[in-house]
Parts: C-alpha cells; structure tokens; sequence
C-alpha cells in the first residue's frame, strides 16, 4: 500500500513517525525503514515485521494488476489524507506527478486496447468526425459518417455538396444545420488554403472554422502521431477528482496536466482518462466500488461503493456491452469487445 500514498514516501514517513504507537497505515516504506533501524534493539522481531509489510506491498500490487475490480474504502481514505493540490500556476510537487503516472500507469492496464472511439480511415474523415461529436456521442457520429463519407469521401466532394442534402445525412448527430456549415466551411477552408488536404501543425488547424485546440489535439495525436492532450468533459472531471489540477479553464488544465507527464504520454493519457470517465467515473455516479483505481483515488466514495451496484453501472465493454466504434481496432475485438451496431439496429 505504501505506492498508494499521495504524498509521496518522504511525507509518509514523516507523518508516520508522529503517528500514535508507530502504525504505518500507508507505508511498507517505512515498516521497512523501522525495521531495519531498529535491528539492533529489537533484533528479528522487527525485521520479521518489515518483511510482512513489504509482502503486503508486493501482494497490493499484483491484486490491482490483476483484479481490476476493488473497494478499498481504507486506502482511499489515506489518499484523501494527503493533500498534493497544486497552487495556481505553480510546479508540480515529485508526490503529485508520481500519484498521476501511477494512475495513468494502472489505466494502461486496465484499458490497454484505448484508441479514439470514433471510427476514421485518415485524417480528413477524423477531422470531420471530430468536429461532428460536439454535443452527442461517438457512438452517434460513428453511425452517421459511413453515409456521408460514401458520398463526400474527399473535403473537395464536401465543399461542393449540397447543403441540404448534408443536412439530411447530418440529422441524426443533432445540430445538424450548424455541423453542416462546420464540415462544408471547414471542407472549403481545406480545398482553398492546404490543397485539399488536412494540416498536420495545431496553428492551421485550430485556422480551420469550428476546430479548436481539443478537435486539433484529437487529429494530431490519432492522424499524425503528434503528441496532445485532449481535455474534453470526462478529461475534466477526472482529473479534477483526481486533484491533478484545480483549474476550470481547459486550455489551463491541458498545461498543469501536460506538465506531470512527458510528452510522449500525452495521446495515450487522453484515451485512458476519457476511457475511464466514460466506462467507470461517470459524472453523476462514479462506480467507485468497481473502479480498479480506487485505491489510489481521492475521490473514492462520490459514487457507488457497493461492488454489486457499482458493477450494474459499468459501461461498453466493462459492462459486457457493444463499444462505440462500429470498426474497432483489431485489439478491442481481441479483449472480448464486442463492435457498435449501425444506425437503427439498435
Ligand atoms: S470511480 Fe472515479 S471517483 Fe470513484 S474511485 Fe474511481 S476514479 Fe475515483
């Protein structure tokens, strides 16, 4: 448990040496540490005693790897013991940025087939998906594009469409007047000032009509290869509850969480802590006690803690349930995921 503790192991084990009778509640670290200090006092009996602590460490570890459903109502409550909020602006304490790798690191696990859940061939379709998502889900746009990409597959075909029929293709995303004006623009902006063919640099794109730094970061990192952190409403929230940043403003959260990790973490940190906000942390009820972070959460509790309800909340694939992608990676379908049906199959 002692990897579980937010302020780091400097902190814990100063806390713990204050702390009534010597009890190490976070810290593994530091029975080792006692024991090993104390050797010559108390011979075997407190080396005996640090060895326990560090199999119990050892076992923490593998049941998070390898069970990913847990409660641990107690771990959380040391974790929301120590606080490592950051002031406005300032650095990141070594405690902050090792809890978030720890986090991101256990969400690897848990999701290690994350990719964008909307489905594209290349860059131009990605583009438009994107900017199609806003206000609805990927599940939506991904049964809407197949139409539409058949008819309009290059940004030359969308920018001389006919509106209307755009429209009636766009309908089922909602907003479907002002996304046709978006994707037709933004088509035209493509034709007439990069060749037909989408910018891989984020100062073009966030140029094109309707695409701003989260559209641009999205097609960067899945089209491109180029690192970016996409700060959409779950992106906000978790890291929110997980106290990696205090702001509201997205374009401040991308830099106060760009700055815990480094840059070639950025895309696959985005798909974990989306993929999360949207199978387990939900924003009215987080299923914390299905929720393989739980342990290092400072959170925990917001939601449902009852491992049996918890569970009936889990979402797409970690409720055995389709995922949003009708084309999903080969790696989904690998997990057991199961493809989106199309539009009015259900
Ligand atoms: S579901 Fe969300 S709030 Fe609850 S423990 Fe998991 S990450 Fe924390």
């Amino acid at each position: 448990m002692g990897e579980q503790d937010p302020g780091g192991g400097r902190k814990t084990a100063k806390a713990t040496k204050k702390a009534p009778g010597g009890a190490a509640p976070g810290g593994g670290k530091e029975a080792v540490k006692k024991g090993v200090g104390t050797k010559k006092a108390a011979g075997g009996k407190k080396a005996a005693a640090a060895k326990k602590a560090t199999a119990k460490k050892v076992t923490a570890k593998k049941a998070i790897a390898k069970k990913p459903v847990v409660a641990p109502a107690k771990a959380s409550a040391a974790v929301k013991g120590a606080s490592t909020v950051r002031t406005v602006g300032a650095k990141p304490s070594t405690a902050l940025v090792r809890r978030a790798r720890r986090i991101n690191r256990e969400l690897a696990e848990v999701y290690p087939y994350a990719h964008p859940e909307l489905d594209f061939d290349n860059s131009f379709q990605l583009l438009v998906a994107t900017v199609l998502s806003a206000q609805t889900t990927d599940l939506r746009v991904n049964q809407t594009t197949p139409a539409l990409f058949a008819k309009y597959p290059t940004p030359e075909d969308l920018a001389g469409a006919n509106p209307e029929e755009v429209e009636e293709i766009l309908r089922p995303c909602g907003f479907f007047r002002a996304k046709t004006k978006s994707v037709m623009g933004l088509s035209k902006a493509l034709v007439e000032n990069h060749g037909g063919e989408v910018p891989g640099r984020l100062e073009e794109l966030v140029k094109l009509p309707g695409v701003g730094r989260k559209t641009a970061f999205v097609v960067l990192g899945n089209a491109f290869g180029r690192p970016g952190i996409t700060v959409d409403t779950h992106f906000q929230r978790l890291v929110r509850r997980w106290q990696w940043t205090e702001q509201t403003d997205p374009d401040k959260i991308e830099a106060e969480v760009a700055a815990l990790f480094p840059k070639s973490d950025w895309t696959d940190l985005s798909h974990h802590v989306i993929w999360h906000g949207r199978r387990i942390c939900h924003a009215r009820k987080p299923a914390c006690g299905a929720c393989p972070i739980a342990p290092l959460c400072p959170a925990y509790g917001e939601g449902e803690t009852d491992p049996e309800k918890a569970k009936k909340l889990l979402k797409y694939e970690k409720g055995g349930l389709p995922g949003q992608r009708l084309k999903p990676p080969q790696a989904y379908l690998d997990a057991g995921g199961k493809p989106a049906p199309p539009l009015g199959a259900g």
